[in-house]
């Protein structure tokens, strides 16, 4: 067993002064000259040497070329292509594994996260945070169902997971670096990005925004695909729902037990030929439906330990693509300077 003397230097890795902005598209091609304008602006006004980690999640549209056919001038820029979709979270997660610099911010590509939020993220950063989370104080372009479904979604997330995940706060944070190297090792299979950055703790501060409208394209995200989120999130963060299960069974089987004494005193008082089917139908029936969604609920469980115990990998990478900025002149020795 390593002591924590010496797990500390070799783990800790040395400062560069440099951010990363880690950014997943999947058929963004509509979008890329526009986000690209937006982080040459705001690039320009940061200190901090500066790459962009762009991961193509196996977009079938030009979005590959878009990125490839363009010369930063303010950011260098590192491109992922993977060899499919692998969906937000897995690309986010190969983002990350490429970091190399000393703080990390995560962006949307369709510029729903505004790139001009960046300073002061850094500023909390420089002032100790090691987390800053994005807090969403309002969601323009989405329906009254999806806002209100997202509200419900984490207050019961609320209430089941172990670990506080907080509401409103997207994949749109800054990391300090020592937090993505934890959030590195973690080798979940079962990706579920906002529960994994919440994960790790370290201190934490919180910035409100506006969350804009799309700019263009349409979100990649159907109701159907948020509901398996939504469950991939409760299973990998809570062990609550086996509990409820086992919760179920009992309940269930102690009302069954004293509808049976009942049933038994009340033939052996009055004798009962052959009535009751109705009653008789309806306890099999809310029997049987109990029983399947238990075993619904330990559906869920085994199905994720399968995919945890085939061990693939989250993601494959096809291309790596790097371009440095045309001119990058900042200041790589002093991260507080931003
Ligand atoms: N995205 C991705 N892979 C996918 C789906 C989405 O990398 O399979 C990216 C997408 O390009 C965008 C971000 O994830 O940069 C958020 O997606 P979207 O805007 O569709 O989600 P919403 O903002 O509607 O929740
Ligand atoms: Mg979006």
């Amino acid at each position: 067993m390593r002591t924590i003397e010496a797990i500390q230097p070799q783990d800790c890795t040395p400062s560069n002064g440099k951010l990363s902005i880690v950014i997943p598209l999947f058929n963004e091609a509509e979008m890329i000259p526009h986000l690209f304008l937006r982080l040459e602006k705001i690039t320009q006004l940061i200190e901090l040497k500066t790459e962009v980690i762009l991961v193509d999640d196996g977009s079938n549209d030009n979005s590959w070329l878009e990125i490839c056919n363009y010369s930063p001038a303010n950011f260098d820029l590192n491109a992922i292509t993977l060899s499919r979709n692998f969906g937000k979270e897995a690309a986010l997660s190969s983002g990350l594994q490429a970091v190399n610099s000393d703080v990390v911010i995560i962006l949307d590509a369709d510029c729903q996260d505004p790139p001009e939020l960046i300073p002061q993220m850094l500023q909390a950063w420089s002032n100790g945070a090691e987390v800053v989370n994005m807090k969403r104080r309002s969601r323009q372009g989405e329906t009254w169902l999806k806002r209100k479904t997202a509200r419900l979604y984490y207050r019961l997330l609320g209430v089941l997971s172990e670990t506080p995940i907080p509401e409103n706060v997207g994949d749109f944070r800054l990391l300090s670096r020592r937090v993505v190297d934890e959030i590195n090792r973690m080798g979940e299979r079962n990706l579920y990005m906002k529960g994994i950055l919440s994960w790790p703790g370290f201190h934490q501060n919180t910035i409100g925004y506006e969350r804009e409208a799309r700019v263009a394209g349409s979100t990649k995200w159907s109701y159907w695909r948020l509901v398996l989120l939504a469950i991939s999130g409760i299973t990998a963060f809570s062990n609550k729902p086996l509990r409820l299960a086992s919760w179920m069974g009992a309940i269930v089987a102690m009302s069954s037990f004293a509808y049976a004494m009942w049933v038994m005193l009340r033939t052996l008082i009055f004798g009962d030929p052959v009535s009751g089917y109705p009653s008789m139908m309806i306890v099999i029936l809310f029997i049987g439906g109990i029983q399947l969604i238990t075993i619904g609920i330990l559906g869920e469980y085994v199905g994720r330990i399968f995919t945890e115990v085939k061990g693939r990998p989250n993601y494959i990478i096809r291309e790596i693509h790097t371009k440095p900025a045309k001119a990058q002149t900042k200041n790589q020795q002093h991260p507080a300077s931003i």
